[in-house]
C-alpha cells in the first residue's frame, strides 16, 4: 500500500486537473453510515428495506412512515468533515482539484470548504414544497413532526433523489464533462452499483484511474491503481 500512496502523491503533485467522484464511504469516518458495508444501513432491520422506503411511490403513499426512517437514519447533522474531505477541498484550493462529483446528500464536502461539488442525488440541507415549490432549509424537516407541511398546505420535501426518479440532467452533463476532460480521476467510498452515477466512469479517458475503496468492487481491474484502505487515511497521507 505504500507505494500505491507513493504513486497517487506524485500523480497529484503533478496533475492540475484531477477530478474527484465518491460515494458514501467518503463518509463514514465522519460516523455516517453507509449503504452496503456489512454496518451500513441494508444490513440493519426494519419493516421494509431502505431501498423501498427511500422510494419514490413509498414516499407518495407512506409520507409519515418515510419521514420515521429519514429523519432518524438519513441526517446527520452533527457529523463533521473527516480528512478525506479536507484533502480534496485543499487540492481544490490549490487549483489542482476541479470538481468534486458526490451521490452523497450529507453536505459534508461545502462543510470541509469545497466549491465546485456536483450532487448527483441532492441534498438533505435543501427542501421544497411539492405545491408551489417554495424552497425550505433543513430546519423545516428537524424542527416539525410527522409530515413537514408548507404555508401552502403542500407537502415539503428533501431536494433528495429517491429510487425510481431521474437525476438533474444539468448535474450529470456538467459531471461527464468534467470526468472527460480529467487527467486524474479519483473514485472512493463507493461500491459502484448505483446507476446512472457509476456509469459516470466509463467517460473518463485518462490513464490515471485511481479507485479507493476499504473493500473491493466490480471495477477493481478497470483501476490503473487500487489502494485497498480507508479513503480519509489514503487521502490524508498524500
Ligand atoms: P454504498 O453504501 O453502496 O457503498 C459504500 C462503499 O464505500 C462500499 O464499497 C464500502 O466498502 C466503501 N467504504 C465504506 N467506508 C469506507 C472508507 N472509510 N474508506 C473507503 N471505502 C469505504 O454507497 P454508494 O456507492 O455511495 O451508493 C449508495 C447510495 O447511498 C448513494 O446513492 C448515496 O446517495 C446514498 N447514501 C449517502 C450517504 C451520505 O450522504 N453520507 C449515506 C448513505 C447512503
Amino acid at each position: 500500500m505504500d507505494d500505491a500512496i507513493s504513486t497517487l502523491r506524485r500523480w497529484i503533485q503533478e496533475s492540475d486537473n484531477i477530478v474527484f467522484f465518491g460515494g458514501a464511504g467518503v463518509s463514514t469516518e465522519s460516523g455516517i453510515p453507509d449503504f452496503r458495508s456489512t454496518d451500513g444501513l441494508y444490513h440493519q432491520k426494519y419493516d421494509y428495506p431502505p431501498e423501498t422506503i427511500l422510494s419514490h411511490t413509498f414516499f407518495m403513499k407512506n409520507p409519515e412512515e418515510f419521514y420515521r426512517f429519514y429523519r432518524d437514519k438519513m441526517l446527520f447533522l452533527d457529523a463533521q468533515p473527516n480528512a478525506a474531505h479536507r484533502r480534496l477541498a485543499e487540492l481544490e484550493k490549490q487549483g489542482k482539484l476541479k470538481a468534486v462529483i458526490t451521490q452523497n446528500i450529507d453536505g459534508l464536502h461545502q462543510a470541509a470548504g469545497s466549491k465546485k461539488v456536483l450532487e448527483l442525488h441532492g441534498s438533505v440541507h435543501r427542501n421544497y414544497c411539492m405545491k408551489c415549490g417554495k424552497k425550505y432549509g433543513i430546519e423545516a424537516i428537524t424542527e416539525s413532526q410527522g409530515v413537514p407541511r408548507c404555508s401552502c398546505g403542500g407537502i415539503i420535501r428533501p431536494d433528495v433523489v429517491l429510487y425510481e426518479e431521474g437525476l438533474d440532467s444539468t448535474v450529470i452533463q456538467e459531471s461527464v464533462m468534467y470526468i472527460a476532460r480529467a487527467d486524474v480521476l479519483i473514485v472512493g467510498g463507493t461500491s459502484l452499483v448505483v446507476y446512472p452515477a457509476a456509469g459516470l466512469i466509463d467517460y473518463y479517458r485518462g490513464s490515471k484511474l485511481v479507485l479507493i475503496n476499504k473493500g473491493s468492487t466490480h471495477l477493481d481491474s478497470r483501476a490503473d491503481l487500487h489502494i485497498n484502505g480507508k479513503i480519509g487515511e489514503v487521502l490524508g497521507a498524500v
